[in-house]
């Protein structure tokens, strides 16, 4: 089951539903500062799409600012840098790209003869579930046992920062009776601390390069704010502590 067969296959009867394969958005048509629609290429050829009402941009998290980037919508700076005449000077594009990062901790094994993961659950049944989908594992996450902790850096609240989370997919060929858990910050501020940039290669693009994976400069910022690395790194020593394990899985 995918995105497509899930929305798009079920109503493509719709009058108002236009679907158009093989084509890539190019940039945004942008009149009297409001956008009316999108340029598109498609076999080699240039199309336009205008919409009599709104345009949604929903070309994920990296397409999406790339997009805004390419029709002049971003830090003007940079912009002007890659030849882009700037439409809307609009800083903030690009500026909170998150991902919520998760060290694993080291194995932990449940008595011998106890199974956590089936026998066959080897690379090769992962490759099929990944890449056919059928006639293997349903799920990567299966039975995911999840437990929510303190660190010491919370006080007078009862709301958990930290996020333990049983990892399935570590037990790729191992032992069945082993099991793997990482930890995550886990409160909406962390994702804004933790939060990356993603940037237009301005010479690049001046040079004629259109491809979005040349095009895009990913900073993640892994770790760099100091508090969430020490909550994460006390989260490591906590959560690989089998008593916060055992009360996880109990
Ligand atoms: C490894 C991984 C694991 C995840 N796990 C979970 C999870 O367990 N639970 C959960 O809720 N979320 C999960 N997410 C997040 C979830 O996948 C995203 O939040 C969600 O897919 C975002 O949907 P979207 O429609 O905004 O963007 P996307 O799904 O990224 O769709 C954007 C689409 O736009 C297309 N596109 C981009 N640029 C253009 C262009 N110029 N022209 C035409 N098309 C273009 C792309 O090809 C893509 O098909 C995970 C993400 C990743 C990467």
């Amino acid at each position: 089951m995918s995105s497509y067969t899930a929305y798009i296959q079920p109503n493509l009867g719709r009058k108002t539903l236009h679907v158009v394969r093989y084509a890539q958005t190019e940039r945004l048509l942008i009149s009297a500062g409001r956008v009316t629609g999108v340029q598109y290429l498609r076999h080699g050829h240039h199309f336009k799409a205008e919409a009599s009402k709104e345009v949604i941009l929903c070309a994920g998290s990296i397409g999406t600012p790339l997009l805004l980037f390419k029709s002049g919508i971003g830090p003007a700076n940079m912009l002007l840098k890659a030849g882009i005449s700037p439409t809307l000077n609009l800083p903030a594009v690009g500026t909170n790209l998150q991902d919520h990062h998760g060290p694993i901790l080291p194995p932990l094994y449940v008595n011998p003869g106890v199974a956590i993961t089936p026998s066959n659950f080897t690379a090769t049944e992962f490759d099929k579930f990944l890449n056919h989908a059928r006639d293997s594992v349903a799920s990567t996450v299966r039975m995911s046992t999840q437990g929510f902790f303190l660190s010491s850096s919370v006080s007078g609240s009862d709301w958990p920062d930290i996020h333990l989370r049983q990892r399935y997919v570590c037990a790729v060929d191992a032992p069945p009776n082993q099991i793997c858990f990482d930890v995550v910050a886990g409160r909406p501020q962390f994702s804004l601390e933790l939060a990356g940039t993603l940037t237009l290669n301005t010479s690049a693009y001046l040079s004629g390069e259109r491809d979005n994976v040349k095009l895009a400069i990913i900073d993640p910022k892994v770790l760099e704010s100091k508090r969430v690395f020490r909550i994460l790194r006390e989260s490591k020593a906590k959560g690989g502590n089998t008593e916060t394990i055992r009360s996880t899985v109990n």
